[in-house]
């Protein structure tokens, strides 16, 4: 496992009185696409700040390849590994040309300066942002800075990769082009924790990660969890729209063979019934 959590408890107040994070059992597999499903203060946020020590350990245990959060001297090596992209693009610049901003990463970690035009290169390349070095952040859209963010993360070539909600601000096709990429990375072979409110979202990862006020409500594959009503619903999510039709079809004595988590799946069961009529 390249993540391994087990019973991690967070508070932000120091009394200890109200946990954001109760007995946190997790575990991600090196390559897994895992999301992070839940509603607003169910968690993932602070969930996924202890996987790279943005927020300190403070009960239970955490290694993220094979490194233990806890050691302090490892914390630079633990947030080159595990690289996070936030959900407000503009708070994630250092300098006014994109070029700059990446490399200002890499000098950071004293990556040797004349690797560094190349490793620039190769990050702009894979997010396909190539041509926009010396273009300035605030002018360009919320998808493109997202996926200039995502570079200044990959030019660190890291093999975890942690999108809190970072479509979340985004129009309809900016965060397509950066779920794009995510998918692309994933089949690169890079472990994905994409963190979602968006059922929609979560309906192609391998797993999800279902939270509900600091607990892991249930974890398992999309057809498991977004088809089960009941457990949606203990976690205040809508389930996927297909999903829904689903169910009411079947109230109205209409039988799918199999709950459809896709709009493309959907008109494929329905085409089947008919063809069986
Ligand atoms: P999510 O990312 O799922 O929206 P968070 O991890 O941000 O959830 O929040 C979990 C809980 O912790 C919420 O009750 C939230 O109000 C609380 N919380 C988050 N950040 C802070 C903070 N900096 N100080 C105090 N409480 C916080
Ligand atoms: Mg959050």
């Amino acid at each position: 496992m390249i993540v391994e959590g087990k019973q991690i408890c967070f508070s932000y107040d120091l009394g200890g009185t109200s946990f954001a994070l109760q007995n946190v059992d997790l575990s991600i597999a090196q390559g897994e696409f895992v999301t992070i499903l839940g509603c607003n203060g169910s968690g993932k946020s602070t969930l996924v700040k202890q996987i790279n020590a943005l927020l300190p350990l403070q009960q239970g245990e955490l290694t993220v390849a094979q490194i233990d959060v806890r050691n302090e001297q490892d914390v630079w090596l633990l947030r080159r590994i595990c690289g996070m992209v936030f959900q407000n693009p503009d708070n994630q610049f250092v300098s006014s040309v994109v070029a700059e901003d990446i490399a200002f990463g890499l000098e950071n970690y004293e990556v040797p300066r004349r690797e560094i035009p190349d490793r620039v290169q190769a990050a702009l390349e894979l997010v396909e942002m190539e041509g926009y070095e010396q273009r300035a952040p605030n002018t360009l859209s919320g998808g493109q800075k997202q996926r200039v963010a995502l570079a200044g993360v990959l030019a660190l070539e890291p093999e975890i990769i942690i999108f809190d909600e970072a479509t979340a601000m985004l129009d309809p096709s900016g965060r397509q082009e950066v779920i794009k990429i995510m998918h692309k990375l994933h089949k690169a072979g890079k472990t994905i924790i994409a963190i979602t409110h968006y059922v929609e979202e979560a309906v192609t990862a391998d797993k999800i990660i279902l939270m509900h006020q600091g607990r892991v409500l249930s974890c398992g594959k999309p057809q498991a969890i977004l088809t089960n009503l009941e457990l949606m619903g203990e976690a205040g999510m809508m389930v996927p729209m297909p999903v829904r039709l689903y169910y009411d079809l079947q109230q109205a004595g209409v039988h799918l063979n199999r709950c459809p988590l896709t709009d493309e799946e959907l008109v494929e069961e329905i085409c089947q019934l008919r063809s069986k009529t």
